[in-house]
């Protein structure tokens, strides 16, 4: 029987995730993806499907190892851990999904955001992508996770104490307000349509980093409508493209939805939005989170987030002209 627990970081005030099933994952399986139409596990006759993860950080029926003593606490590992395959193709990013698919896809992230959210104990949801053999990817078939979690995590619930006291101190919210100065310099602006706004943050931390914000104050996927949607498609697709371009060479990433939690209390005050964390500084080099990133918790930006948005716009500019990159 494998354990599944949650064991609280007295120091740095924030759980981390235990389970030992996940020892026996498989690295990259040769020959065979279980993902691809036709499997035991997929079937036929989807266009996206979302599966369980066979090896899950987190299970509706956790066993944990010990009891909580003093300081080290120690819970049950309860949660849902998803994969959403979001293609039949085994190769590509999300760049080589057509609009109609993406938002398909979006779809399946708005309806898992709120099924998954329905359930009492769940406190946040939280929808990701993760590409590239250098992040850890095991398998190349285009896919998310989902993971839905019995607490908040670290970033997510900074992100709300910010914009909790920005909105005593101000009146308004602090996402809305960063994309009115992003607007207000366009310097860091990569891509914008009606209803998105796709940009460098004043704040990047990673060199290549882009944020998505939705120009109307919502606070999860599934209030978006069906014109939002596409738009987000639009954005999603054309930053993967840029990325896949700028250094010839394919990229590594993380990709994330910051959503409200769903543990019931009112979060009016937050606003969705998308971060990329894309690893590669120039071809062939990675940025590595290492002794001042890890090991402080401060980053060191290499060059200026200014001129890396230039790059990235002329990119976009560039395949969108040529027609290379159709939205
Ligand atoms: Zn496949
Ligand atoms: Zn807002
Ligand atoms: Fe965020």
């Amino acid at each position: 029987m494998s354990v599944n627990e949650i064991r609280w970081n007295p120091l740095l005030r924030e759980w981390i995730i235990v389970s030992s099933g996940r020892e026996r994952r498989p690295w990259r399986p040769k020959g065979y993806c279980p993902f691809c139409p036709g499997t035991e596990e997929t079937g036929f006759g989807w266009e996206v499907l979302v599966l369980e993860n066979r090896f899950p950080a987190l299970t509706q029926r956790p066993r944990i190892s010990r009891k909580s003593k003093s300081i080290y606490k120690v819970r049950p590992g309860y949660g849902y851990c998803k994969v959403l395959v979001e293609t039949t193709e085994h190769e590509g990013d999300l760049c080589d999904l057509s609009i109609t698919q993406l938002v398909k896809v979006i779809n399946t992230f708005a309806e898992e955001y709120e099924t998954l959210g329905r359930d009492p104990r769940i406190k946040c949801v939280m929808e990701f992508r993760n590409k590239g053999e250098a992040i850890g990817v095991s398998l190349t078939h285009p896919h998310s996770q989902i993971y839905a979690l019995p607490f908040i995590p670290t970033r997510i619930r900074r992100e709300l104490k910010s914009a909790k006291l920005f909105n005593k101190r101000k009146g308004k919210c602090i996402f809305c307000h960063i994309l009115e100065l992003e607007l207000e310099e366009k310097e860091r602006v990569i891509y914008e349509n009606s209803s998105f706004v796709t940009f460098i943050p004043f704040f990047a931390m990673w060199p290549l980093e882009v944020h998505i914000y939705p120009r109307r104050h919502i606070q999860a996927i599934s209030q978006l409508n069906q014109h939002e949607k596409v738009d987000l498609a639009k954005c999603l697709k054309i930053t993967t493209y840029a990325y896949n371009r700028i250094f010839e060479q394919d990229m590594p990433y993380i990709m994330v939805f910051h959503q409200a939690p769903t543990d019931g209390k009112d979060y009016s005050f937050y606003h969705f939005h998308v971060e990329f964390y894309p690893i590669l500084r120039d071809k062939g080099k990675l940025k590595y989170a290492a002794g001042i990133e890890w090991g402080a918790g401060t980053f060191t930006y290499d060059g200026l987030p200014e001129s890396n948005a230039t790059k990235l716009r002329r990119v976009i500019a560039k395949e969108l002209s040529n027609q290379n990159l159709e939205v």
